[in-house]
């Protein structure tokens, strides 16, 4: 009885709790709707919660809040509108509940199912090598047909990483390295600027906690001290362009985000304190389309009246807009008590269209056509169908890295010898051009002129460079083309042409080879291929024949080859060493290593809850975990077994983006004595000859044993690799406080 009572009173609690989530929903529509769109939301929403509706989230919350939620942020946050707000109450009814897209089609129409097959994963999971890819390329094709679809996908994952608390942590892990990898460079480029910072400070939050913390509470410590100088900065401009402009007038001070911050001292090998007071302020001005060019470099002009400006960092996004459709004017000058203050200037338009890309962009797309200003998503679209039609069929990952090159970059501006500019992303070069132009003319691009100078084909692009490519017909694309070429077009065109040079060596190789057998043994190529290419030591059938085709393997090694058993005899001599695939190569090759087993009790690792030793499980040397280390378990695809990784490994967002359903979350169990290795690096003035000694010393003191110590020194400074045997992490921080305790050490931290 109470039980039941109880469940009624939750369900009122429920109802109530989404009927308040769907009237805002409907108050956050910017125009009033008319009839139709009212009764197909309506539609969607009744929908939608019926399906849902003995579905919670992790959270223990009614499913339906999160479809709605969705729909808000395409509204407040994307700028979509009614279609969007429809598809976002939709698009999880079809993958997760009795609801058939057949049914959506009948109810909503050709478009609304049509977006809402596109937000619905695929089915067949397992089949899969690696499906989140294979998920984004099925995105990715039917945004061709209709952007919205990567816009809701967008607000889905925002909502899901939002609420990702209640999450294992595993999972945090797993969906933060997709995001940072996918999702994050996916909305630079579609111009979604603040959902990409969200993206990246959440990311960073899971990923790298302690830093996280660390950066947003110094941040939190000066932020009255950076608002007090923002604003001593913008009173004499604020008035002065009033006045001289005669139009409104925002100046906002410009918070760096977390992520922004990390990256930096990570990159610049900076401290917090080096960076924390590069101010950035925006200036954002109200005119109309026509005068906007004008008044902004007008702005300019009283800015630079009030602060000294730095030429170099002038930057002129106006005239020439990134190639995700930013536009902006930036510099930097020298504001009060000499510090360097960078100002962005701007329009209300433009503004809206940083912040909210896509959607912002539609909204004024048609206002006003300047010279120039072709239709950036356009472009970037016809992009993206490019890739994948090129690739066809091929594989999904290759597709994504390929994207990703294209994705992360920024870009540099060249032009044709006719005078027309393309865009490249930054890094690009000549050969890059020359299939910018067209796939014939990389393909047998043999030398470029650049400003009328004969430069080679990797050539790297500089802005304003003019270019001219010179072609050869007899010139055929080769493997090493592939390490200076950087767009993921020229890359997929020269695989596909290599991969075809390669079938054909291997068809050449293969008949070599079948006469070789015939007239030794009699007996077939296939089913020997296989055992006699490992035994040679390469990775399959293709590259065996290719090899032989190309004369590099010594057939008479086949004399000893018995067919009668179906086994193979040794070589005489040194058999040659088969390479391993997709083992990730340790991020440090320089430490000698003498051979060290870890001697860990194997049930001492948790995986899966259950104990490591039902998994052939070792432990990675990319990242060399130690117990206490946040760590995670990956399923390796050759015969490898299970490896534990760090989950700050480099290789972690690599496996967990492109690999998901390999991976498996993993846990330390008690407390054992065991053995692992950890490297650390110790950097500071060199002291003398007594540094290594008194540095050895000490760490012998803690009782910790030394593998590897190895020490170099410039100028003064030096640099210490050291490899600890220890037992867990606590015993590493140790020699870590330990070691930066001495007077002459600058810096220790562990090697990832
Ligand atoms: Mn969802």
């Amino acid at each position: 009885m109470t039980q039941e009572y109880s469940a009624e009173i939750e369900d009122g609690r429920d109802t109530a709790l989404i009927q308040r989530a769907y009237r805002n929903l409907l108050k956050c529509m910017p125009a009033p709707l008319n009839k139709e769109d009212k009764h197909n939301i309506r539609a969607a929403f009744e929908l939608a919660a019926k399906a849902h509706q003995q579905q919670r989230r992790k959270s223990g919350e009614p499913y339906i809040l999160h479809p709605i939620e969705v729909a808000r942020i395409c509204v407040e946050e994307i700028g979509l509108g009614p279609t969007a707000v429809v598809c976002a109450l939709l698009h999880d009814v079809v993958e997760d509940t009795e609801v058939t897209l057949k049914e959506i089609h009948a109810q909503f129409g050709e478009r609304v199912a049509l977006i809402v097959d596109g937000l619905t994963k695929l089915d067949s999971l397992h089949d899969s090598e690696s499906p989140q890819a294979e998920n984004l390329t099925k995105v990715l094709r039917t945004m061709l047909s209709d952007v919205r679809v990567v816009l809701i996908k967008m607000a889905d994952r925002l909502h899901n990483l939002r609420t990702i608390k209640s999450m294992a942590h595993h999972k945090q892990i797993k969906i933060a390295a997709e995001t940072s990898s996918i999702y994050a460079p996916l909305a630079h480029r579609l111009g979604l600027y603040k959902i990409k910072t969200e993206f990246q400070d959440i990311c960073l939050k899971i990923s790298h906690p302690d830093e996280y913390h660390d950066i947003a509470e110094k941040l939190a410590q000066t932020k009255r001290a950076r608002e007090q100088y923002i604003e001593t900065f913008k009173q004499p401009l604020q008035k002065a362009l009033e006045e001289q402009l005669g139009s409104g007038v925002r100046i906002i001070g410009r918070p760096k985000s977390i992520y922004s911050i990390w990256n930096k001292i990570r990159t610049k090998q900076v401290d917090f304190e080096d960076i924390y007071d590069l101010f950035a302020i925006r200036i954002i001005l109200d005119v109309p389309p026509e005068r906007e060019k004008m008044i902004c470099w007008q702005a300019y002009a009283v800015v630079t009246d009030f602060y000294t400006p730095i030429p170099e960092r002038l930057k002129d996004w106006i005239t020439n807009p990134k190639a995700n459709g930013y536009t902006s004017l930036h510099t930097s000058v020298m504001g009060p008590q000499g510090r360097y203050v960078e100002v962005q200037i701007r329009t209300e338009r433009m503004d809206e269209i940083a912040e909210r890309g896509f959607a912002a962009h539609w909204k004024y797309k048609g206002i006003r056509r300047m010279r120039n200003d072709t239709d950036v998503f356009d472009n970037w679209l016809n992009q993206v169908r490019d890739t994948l039609e090129n690739v066809g069929a091929a594989n999904a990952v290759e597709v994504l890295i390929n994207l990703q090159s294209d994705l992360f970059s920024d870009e540099v501006h060249v032009f044709t010898p006719k005078g027309e500019m393309r865009i490249l992303p930054e890094g690009a070069t000549a050969l890059d051009f020359a299939f910018s132009i067209h796939s014939d003319v990389g393909c047998t691009c043999r030398a470029v002129r650049v400003n009328n100078r004969i430069e080679r084909i990797s050539y790297v692009l500089k802005n304003g460079d003019q270019i001219q490519v010179i072609t050869d017909k007899n010139q055929r694309p080769a493997e090493d083309w592939l390490n200076f070429v950087i767009s993921s077009k020229a890359r997929n065109r020269i695989r596909s042409a290599l991969k075809e040079e390669k079938r054909q060596l291997a068809a050449l190789g293969r008949e070599i080879l079948e006469r070789k057998l015939n007239n030794m043994h009699k007996c077939p190529v296939e089913e020997n291929a296989d055992m006699l290419a490992k035994w040679y030591g390469y990775h399959n059938r293709l590259e065996f024949f290719s090899a032989i085709a190309l004369e590099q393997v010594d057939m008479s090694g086949l004399k000893s080859f018995r067919p009668d058993g179906q086994r193979l005899v040794e070589i005489e001599g040194e058999k040659a060493p088969i390479p391993h695939e997709n083992e990730p190569k340790p991020a440090d090759g320089n430490l000698p290593a003498k051979p060290l087993k870890h001697q860990v009790n194997k049930a001492d690792v948790f995986i899966n809850g259950e104990p490591g030793t039902y998994y052939a499980y070792s432990f990675a040397t990319c990242c060399n975990p130690v117990q206490g280390d946040p760590i995670f378990a990956y399923v390796t695809a050759n015969k490898e077994g299970v490896k534990i990784h760090r989950t700050t490994c480099p290789n972690a967002p690599f496996l967990l983006a492109n690999y998901e359903y390999r991976v498996m979350k993993a846990e330390w169990g008690a407390t054992v004595k065991a053995d692992f290795i950890a490297a650390i690096l110790v950097t500071g003035i060199d002291a003398g000859p007594g540094v290594i000694q008194q540095i050895t010393d000490r760490i012998s003191g803690l009782g910790i044993n030394i593998r590897s110590f190895s020490i170099t020194g410039e100028g003064g400074y030096f640099e210490g690799r050291i490899s600890l045997v220890v037992a867990n992490t606590h015993q590493l921080n140790q020699a870590i406080l330990a070691l930066k305790s001495f007077k002459f050490v600058a810096n220790v931290s562990r090697m990832e």
